[in-house]
């Protein structure tokens, strides 16, 4: 009997293996589809700074509405697309999106923001990534000191000699550089210093339970104090409460983004978003000019 069970469970377990494989080849095919039928759409999720209130850039971030399978998250398809390579169109794709989108804010008196992407660890690696990048930055007309590079830990730390002369080169060309994921990635601080970029993002896996959780917390305090030490921005990932913003604020984050203040929108609805924002912000400050 117990053999048997033991049989069922094997016979299960490729079971189910056979099915992650043809829904992998299938999701694949799918990629391509979407690709090649412009499926993708971005949308950008709004970052604040804290103490004013003003909205200091957005993040890309990718959105794919499947004609059968509906929403699917970039979670479930950007590390497949890294492993057979689709990444690089579809990275393509957000640059030239990002910049044109971007562009379109310019055109409305929007000049003091930066539009941050996600750069992925296979695009980094990519011989010609910063030739490519600058190339298309320059044909899209927006200012390099406009974009944001959103990288993670690993990326960095994989390659480190190579990874801190092309964020030197990219610093160079006047581009932001983010560390995205701050915290998760077992980066050594010491290599930190290294690094040229200017704003690190705290994970908000840390974010989460930061106000019960003491541990959390101590790690949220000591990205914040070693950022601030460093002179570099710190912002909070995934601010979901006023109590995880206040706490927060009370330690001297300045930066965040999170459902709490916005959640990433279509260019057209961060337009109107944008509008009421700048409007109920004119109208705090002429109350508060009012009562003083
Ligand atoms: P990420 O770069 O860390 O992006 C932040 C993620 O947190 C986004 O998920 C965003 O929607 C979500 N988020 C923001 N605020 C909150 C909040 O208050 N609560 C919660 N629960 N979530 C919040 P999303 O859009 O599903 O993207 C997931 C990941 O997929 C991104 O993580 C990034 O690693 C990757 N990704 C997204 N777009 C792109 C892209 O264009 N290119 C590449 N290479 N990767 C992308
Ligand atoms: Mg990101
Ligand atoms: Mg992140
Ligand atoms: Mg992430």
């Amino acid at each position: 009997r117990a053999k048997r069970q033991g049989h069922n469970t094997i016979y299960w377990y490729r079971h189910e293996l056979a099915i992650k494989a043809s829904e992998s080849v299938s999701l694949r095919r799918d990629i391509q589809q979407a690709i090649d039928n412009g499926q993708f759409e971005l949308h950008y999720q709004p970052q604040l700074h804290g103490p004013s209130g003003r909205v200091t850039g957005f993040e890309a971030l990718i959105r794919w509405q499947h004609p059968e399978r509906g929403f699917v998250s970039p979670v479930d398809f950007i590390g497949l697309a890294e492993s057979t390579g689709q990444i690089i169109p579809i990275s393509d794709w957000v640059l030239e999106t990002a910049f044109r989108d971007a562009r379109e804010l310019n055109a409305l008196g929007m000049s003091d923001f930066t539009m941050a992407v996600n750069i992925s660890p296979m695009q980094f690696q990519r011989t010609h990534f910063v030739s490519d990048l600058l190339r298309m930055l320059e044909k899209s007309g927006l200012a390099p000191e406009l974009l944001e590079l959103e990288l993670t830990e690993g990326v960095l730390m994989e390659n480190a000699a190579w990874a801190v002369e092309t964020l030197g080169v990219l610093r160079r060309e006047g581009l932001q550089l983010a560390i995205d994921d701050f915290g998760t990635g077992f980066s050594s601080l010491s290599y930190l210093k290294h690094l040229p970029v200017s704003k690190v993002k705290i994970d908000r896996t840390f974010i989460n339970d930061l106000v019960s959780d003491h541990r959390d917390a101590a790690i949220v305090k000591g990205i914040i104090a070693m950022a601030r030490a460093m002179k570099l921005q710190v912002l909070a990932e995934g601010v979901e409460t006023h109590a995880q913003y206040a706490y927060l604020s009370r330690h001297q984050c300045t930066l965040y983004q999170g459902f709490h203040f916005a959640r990433p929108m279509p260019l057209a609805r961060l337009k109107v978003f944008l509008d009421e924002h700048h409007r109920a912000q004119k109208a705090t400050v002429a109350q508060a000019g009012g009562n003083t």
